[in-house]
C-alpha cells in the first residue's frame, strides 16, 4: 500500500514573512494548518495518568500557540518497551479514558496530535529490556534478552495494538519512534542485530521489524489516519546504515502505509553532539534535503530548527515538507502565533541549553524551560491579571530582575527596572561571548521586547538610593553576583583577572593561562580562550570538526582516520585548568552536555588537573601542590573563575517597605540561570 500521494507544490501565502512555514498541508484525509511540527519530547508528563491533565494543559497551550501538528512524548506499547518501571504503557482500553483528555484539548484549540510510540529496545532502564541481539549498549546498565521469533512479533502486535487505541483516544495519527537506537532501529543495523534468522542478515530482512509494524499499525486504523515513522537519516554511530539503506528503508516505508517522514539523527550512544547549542541552526537539515528526491512521501527536517527564519529557509530552498520543533515550543508556547502575525521578535527563543529539559529528563526530575519558567507549569505558574496595580521597583537588570520586570509588568504593575551598567543583560552578556553560546543573546533581545511592549521604565546607569526607592510598593533586588576574588600571595599581580574581565575582552590574555575553578565558568573561559579561528561556514565547520561524512557514503555518516579529525584545530594557547576537588574536573556540567565540553578542551590540548592547593604567584609562574608535590605552572595569565558573591548594596529603607531579594543577590552559590529567571517569574506572579 502506497501512503497518501501528497502534492510537493506548496499553497505560499505571500502575505507573511515566512509564506513556506505557513503553508498548510494536505494529506488527502485531513489538512495540516501549517509546516511546524512541535517534535515528540519526553516530560514526564506522559508516564503516569494522573499527569494527563496537565499533559493536555501543556499541548493544549501549544495548539493555541498555533503548532500545525503536535506528536506527544513516547508512550510504551508494552511493558518491556517502557523506558523504565513505574511508567505508563498505553496497551489496554482503560487507558483510552484518560488519554482522551490530550487530543481532545488540542483538538479545542484547532491543532492536530499524534502520539508517540516508543519502544526503548535496549536503552531501557530495567532487567527485562529486550533486542533484536542480547548486546548491551554503551549507556545501558542491563543487557538485553534477545527476542524470539514469537517476541518479534509480539511488538508488532503491540505497535498496532496502540495505533489502534490511540485512534480511539481520538488522536489524529501516531508517530513510530524508528530512530535514535531504539529498538526498530536495533533491527536495522548489524551493529545491533545479528541474527540469523528471517530478521536478521540482509537489509531486506533487517527492514522487516519496520516495515511489519507499519503494515500493521496501518490495518488496524485503516488509511484516513497519520502515520510518522521517525526514520534514522545519519545514526552518527559506528556500523550504523549507508544512505542507500536509508532510501530503502523510506520507499518501503511509503509503499507500506506512512503517511510523512520524520528525521532522526543520531543514536543516543553516539558522541557527536546533535542538538546541543554547538549544533548550528538547521545543523543537519541537509541530511533530509538529499533524501527528498527518493521519496514522494512529506519529510521533516529536525535539530536546531529555533527561529521561524530558519525554518523558512529550510521549506523555501525545497530542504523539506515540514519542520519539527520540539524544544523552541517549550519555549515559547506561542511560537507560530508570534510568526504568523508578524511578532517573531517576540518569540522566545529556545537557547538549546539542555539545562532545564533533557537534563531533568536524565536526573528523573520535573522537565521545564530556562528561558520560560512556566514550560511544564501551566496550571500552577500564570501571570494573571493583578487587581491591584502596584508601583513596582526592579533593581539590577540581569535575567532574575530582566524576568521580574517583565511579568510584573505584564501582569499590569508599573515597574521601574534600575540597572547600573549601560545595558541589561548582567552575566548574559558574558555567556553570549563564549564560542557556541551564541544563542544568549536571543534572550536579551525577547527580554529587551517584552520591556517595550509592556512599558517597563528602564533606567540605565542608575542605581538607586533608599530616596529614589521609597516611593514605591514593592521593591524587588536583583542586584546578581560578582566574580569572587582569590587573596593568595602575589595575587594583586596584574597578571591575576577575573572571568567578567577575561570574558568582557577588557584585559589582554596572554599566550599561557592557567585557570582557577574548573565549574562551568571555568569551562566557558577555557572554552573562549582555546578557540580556533573557523571556516565561515558554521555547518562546514561543525560537520568536519565532528567527523561527520557529508557526501553520506560511509556507514553511519561517519568519517574514518585522519580525515575525522581533519577538522579539529589546535588552540592558540596552553591552557590548563585547575580545581581543588579530586573528581574528574567538569563532572558539575550538564549531563547532556558536559562530555561535549570535555571533549572539545582535551582535544585543543587543554591540560586539566584536580586536587590542586594554590600556594600563590611568583615570578616565574604559579605554584601549586598535587599530591603533595610542589609544581610550578608557567603562565602569562591567571584567569579566577572560583564562583560568584552576591552583590547586597545596603539600602537605608523604611523598615516597612516590603523588599524582596533574588537570584544571584539572595544566593550566589550555585546560582544558575534558570534559577534566576525563575525566582524572578515566581515572585512577579505573586505581587
Ligand atoms: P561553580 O560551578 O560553583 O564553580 C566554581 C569553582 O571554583 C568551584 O567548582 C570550586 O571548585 C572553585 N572555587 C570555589 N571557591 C574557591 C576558592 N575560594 N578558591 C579556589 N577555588 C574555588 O561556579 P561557576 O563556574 O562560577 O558557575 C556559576 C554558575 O553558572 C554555576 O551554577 C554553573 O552551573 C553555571 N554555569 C554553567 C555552565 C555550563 O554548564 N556550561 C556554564 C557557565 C555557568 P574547587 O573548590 O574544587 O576548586
Ligand atoms: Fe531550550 Fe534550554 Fe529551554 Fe531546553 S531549557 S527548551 S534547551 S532554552
Amino acid at each position: 500500500m502506497r501512503g497518501p500521494d501528497v502534492p510537493r507544490g506548496m499553497m505560499v501565502r505571500m502575505d507573511t514573512p515566512y509564506p513556506h512555514l505557513l503553508a498548510p498541508l494536505d494529506l488527502g484525509f485531513t489538512r495540516l494548518r501549517n509546516r511546524a511540527l512541535m517534535g515528540s519530547m519526553h516530560t514526564g508528563l506522559e508516564d503516569h495518568r494522573s499527569r494527563y491533565p496537565a499533559l493536555a494543559a501543556y499541548l493544549a497551550e501549544r495548539a493555541r500557540g498555533g503548532a500545525g501538528l503536535i506528536v506527544t512524548g513516547g508512550v510504551a506499547p508494552n511493558g518491556v518497551a517502557r523506558g523504565g518501571w513505574g511508567r505508563e504503557t498505553f496497551s489496554h482500553p482503560r487507558a483510552v479514558a484518560y488519554h482522551r483528555l490530550v487530543p481532545e484539548a488540542v483538538h479545542a484549540e484547532g491543532g492536530h496530535v499524534c502520539l508517540q510510540i516508543l519502544h526503548t529496545g535496549r536503552y531501557a532502564h530495567h532487567q527485562n529490556s529486550v533486542a533484536p541481539s542480547a548486546l548491551r549498549a554503551p549507556i545501558a546498565r542491563h543487557t538485553p534478552r534477545a527476542l524470539t521469533e514469537r517476541g518479534i512479533r509480539r511488538q508488532i502486535a503491540a505497535f498496532a495494538r496502540t495505533t489502534e487505541l490511540a485512534r480511539d483516544a481520538g488522536y489524529d495519527g501516531v508517530e513510530i519512534m524508528g530512530s535514535e537506537g531504539y529498538l526498530i532501529n536495533e533491527f536495522l543495523v548489524q551493529r545491533t542485530n545479528r541474527r540469523e534468522d528471517t530478521w536478521g542478515g540482509s537489509y531486506a530482512n533487517r527492514i522487516r521489524f519496520a516495515t511489519e509494524i507499519v503494515r500493521e499499525a496501518r490495518r488496524a486504523v485503516g488509511p484516513d489516519f497519520i502515520l510518522i515513522f521517525r526514520l534514522s537519516m545519519l545514526d552518527l554511530v559506528e556500523g550504523g546504515s549507508t544512505f542507500d539503506e536509508v532510501i530503502t528503508l523510506a520507499q518501503a516505508l511509503e509503499a507500506t502505509g506512512v503517511t510523512i517522514i520524520n528525521t532522526g539523527i543520531g543514536w543516543h550512544e553516539a558522541r557527536i553532539p546533535t542538538i546541543a547549542t554547538v549544533v548550528p541552526r538547521a545543523g543537519f537539515a541537509w541530511v533530509t534535503e538529499r533524501l527528498r528526491a527518493h521519496v514522494r512521501l512529506p519529510l521533516i527536517a529536525t535539530n536546531r530548527i529555533n527561529d521561524p527564519a530558519v525554518a523558512e529557509s529550510v521549506l523555501a530552498r525545497g530542504g523539506a515538507d515540514m519542520v519539527s520543533m520540539a524544544r523552541p515550543f517549550l519555549a515559547d508556547s506561542q511560537f507560530m502565533a508570534k510568526a504568523a502575525s508578524g511578532r517573531a521578535d517576540e518569540i522566545n527563543t529556545c537557547i538549546a541549553c539542555n539545562q532545564a529539559c533533557l537534563d531533568k529528563i536524565f536526573a528523573g526530575q520535573r522537565v521545564s524551560c530556562l528561558v520560560n519558567p512556566r514550560a511544564g507549569y501551566e496550571t500552577e505558574l500564570r501571570y494573571t491579571p493583578t487587581a491591584q496595580r502596584k508601583r513596582v521597583a526592579v533593581v539590577g537588570a540581569g535575567v532574575a530582575g530582566l524576568s521580574c520586570a517583565t511579568v510584573a509588568a505584564e501582569r499590569g504593575h508599573e515597574v521601574v527596572l534600575f540597572e547600573r551598567a549601560a545595558a541589561i543583560g548582567g552575566q548574559f552578556n558574558l555567556a553570549a561571548r563564549i564560542p557556541g553560546k551564541e544563542e544568549f543573546r536571543e534572550t536579551l533581545r525577547y527580554f529587551t521586547r517584552q520591556l517595550q511592549i509592556h512599558q517597563v521604565d528602564v533606567r540605565l546607569r542608575c542605581a538607586p538610593d533608599a530616596a529614589m526607592l521609597s516611593g514605591f510598593d514593592e521593591v524587588v533586588m536583583a542586584t546578581g553576583v560578582q566574580p569572587r576574588a582569590l587573596a593568595l600571595p602575589g595575587f594583586a599581580d596584574p597578571r591575576v583577572v577575573s572571568y567578567s574581565e577575561a570574558i568582557g575582552g577588557r584585559v589582554a590574555i596572554g599566550q599561557r593561562v592557567a585557570i582557577i575553578g574548573a565549574g562551568g565558568i571555568g569551562f566557558d573561559v577555557a572554552t573562549l580562550l582555546t578557540a580556533p579561528s573557523e571556516p565561515a561556514d558554521p555547518i562546514d565547520a561543525f560537520t568536519a570538526r565532528w567527523g561527520i561524512d557529508r557526501t553520506l557514503q560511509s556507514r553511519g555518516g561517519l568519517l574514518r582516520g585522519e580525515a575525522a579529525d581533519a577538522g579539529i584545530r589546535p588552540s592558540p594557547r596552553q591552557v590548563v585548568l585547575l580545581q581543588r576537588k579530586t573528581s574528574k574536573p567538569g563532572d558539575g556540567l550538564g549531563r547532556t552536555t558536559g562530555w561535549i565540553h570535555r571533549i572539545e578542551l582535551k582535544e585543543r590540548g587543554v591540560r586539566m588537573l584536580a586536587g590542586v592547593q594554590y600556594e600563590g604567584l611568583e615570578a616565574d609562574g604559579l605554584r601549586i601542590t598535587v599530591d603533595g608535590m610542589p609544581t610550578l605552572i608557567p603562565v602569562d595569565t591567571i584567569v579566577v573563575c572560583a564562583g560568584q558573591e552576591s552583590v547586597r548594596p545596603a539600602l537605608g529603607l523604611a523598615p516597612a517597605q516590603p523588599v524582596h531579594w533574588i537570584g544571584g543577590a539572595d544566593v550566589a552559590a550555585e546560582l544558575d540561570a534558570e534559577r534566576a529567571i525563575r525566582a524572578g517569574a515566581e515572585l512577579a506572579a505573586r505581587l
